[in-house]
């Protein structure tokens, strides 16, 4: 093989992008990653960094993320970067999402979730946020991790070239991909598997392919509070009932209808904006918040307050810090195709797009990298 030949060359050094670049450095194969901007700037650093695999139905897509899980911690070992294995609690105020915990528990059986039913009173031991006023309940589940992602995705980065021998090309936007070629503006590659991971950007490679495919885009809004005082620790990452509505591990659930109906006569502007709050921690002791859900391929590039205020008032009926004030604002956009869990497709022979995992990709990208590298 010469410089510019490749076993395996993917496009985009996002979470998706790096956990190909893995699986195949681990296989032993000669690896390149293109990344257009000088670092990855997309939802891959963008996210709570929370690896959540209670959100994922049981069967394959719970064992996936538990696969991913796995991976995560053994990169962690390898390359130093921080992560915490500190699980999450869902918190229940009303008697209709106590309901959808038990049933939930119940019919859990040996899928392999980790799961333990708390009183109230048992509630704090893991974790300080809880508000405990009208706390009925919450499930607590021991397989969740946090991440900082800003950090972690340099990093794996950084460990991948350093340790495993990928060669990574940053600045580098792929305007061309044909018969195992792949060229920017002053270069051309060649690589028996090209992997397009190439995010929330549809219209550079394989537009049409991308417009026919019913993917879309969401944009999700964001915050975080500065680092909390002294060595405050949120424990175990917190949600409440919104989330119950949101992650597709629930959605079996004939008592979720209930918690549907309330919320919607209660507020219809969580669902109308795709509110669910979830808090994580990151290394630096600051306070990772969000989010919201709005969907189309021209989602707006401004944030709205109204919509912050929302995931604030919501956040207030279960969490507290010693430290709430708002340091930080964002927005990230993810790729989804409604009703699909990611788009894997072989466009042209050896050549493969690896989009579309939605709110999951830190969650499944090392298992079904895995998986796709058989
Ligand atoms: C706000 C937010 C919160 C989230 N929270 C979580 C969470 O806690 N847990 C979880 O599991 N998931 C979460 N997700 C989802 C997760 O972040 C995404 O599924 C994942 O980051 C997608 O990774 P990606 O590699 O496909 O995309 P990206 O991270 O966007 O990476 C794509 C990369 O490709 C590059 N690129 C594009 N075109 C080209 C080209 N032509 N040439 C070279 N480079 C190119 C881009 O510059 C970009 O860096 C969240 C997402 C968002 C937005």
């Amino acid at each position: 093989m010469n410089d510019n030949q490749f076993d395996v060359a993917v496009v985009g050094a996002g979470i998706v992008g790096l956990a190909i670049a893995y699986t195949a450095a681990k296989k032993g194969q000669k690896v390149a990653v293109f990344e257009r901007n000088p670092r990855a700037v997309g939802a891959s650093v963008r996210n709570f960094g929370l690896v959540w695999p209670i959100g994922q139905p049981a069967g394959k897509l719970f064992d996936r993320a538990m696969r991913s899980r796995e991976v995560w911690l053994e990169i962690a070992a390898a390359s130093g970067l921080w992560l915490k294995q500190n699980g999450s609690l869902q918190l229940a105020y009303h008697d209709d999402e106590m309901a959808v915990l038990h049933d939930f528990y119940r019919g859990a059986g040996a899928s392999g979730y980790r799961l333990k039913l708390l009183t109230p009173n048992e509630v704090l031991a893991y974790s300080p946020a809880v508000k405990t006023e009208g706390l009925k309940g919450a499930l607590w589940s021991e397989t969740e991790c946090t991440v900082t992602s800003r950090q972690a995705i340099p990093q794996i980065a950084g460990f991948l070239e350093k340790q495993m021998g990928v060669e990574f090309h940053f600045g580098s936007a792929v305007t061309h991909v044909e018969s195992r070629v792949l060229s920017d503006f002053y270069d051309t590659w060649q690589a028996e598997r090209i992997f397009v991971c190439s995010g929330a950007e549809f219209e550079t490679l394989y537009p049409k392919v991308f417009r026919e495919s019913g993917i879309t885009r969401c944009k999700l809004q964001m915050l975080r509070t500065a680092a909390q005082p002294g060595d405050w620790n949120l424990g175990a990452s917190l949600c409440a009932g919104l989330t119950l509505l949101h992650y597709s591990s629930f959605a079996h659930l004939e008592s979720l209808a209930a918690v549907r109906e309330r919320y919607e006569r209660e507020n219809p502007d969580f669902n109308r904006f795709g509110i669910h709050v979830l808090v994580s921690q990151n290394r630096f002791g600051e306070v990772i918040l969000g989010d919201s859900h709005e969907y189309g391929w021209d989602v707006s590039p401004f944030d709205s307050e109204a919509i912050n205020g929302l995931i604030l008032n919501y956040l207030e009926t279960f969490a507290h810090f010693p430290d709430a004030v708002i340091a930080e604002t964002w927005h990230g956009v993810y790729p989804k195709i409604p009703g699909k869990t990611e788009l894997v497709l072989e466009v042209e022979p050896g050549v493969w797009i690896v989009n579309g995992l939605s709110g999951a990709g830190m969650t499944m990208s090392f298992g079904l990298a895995e998986e796709m590298a058989g």
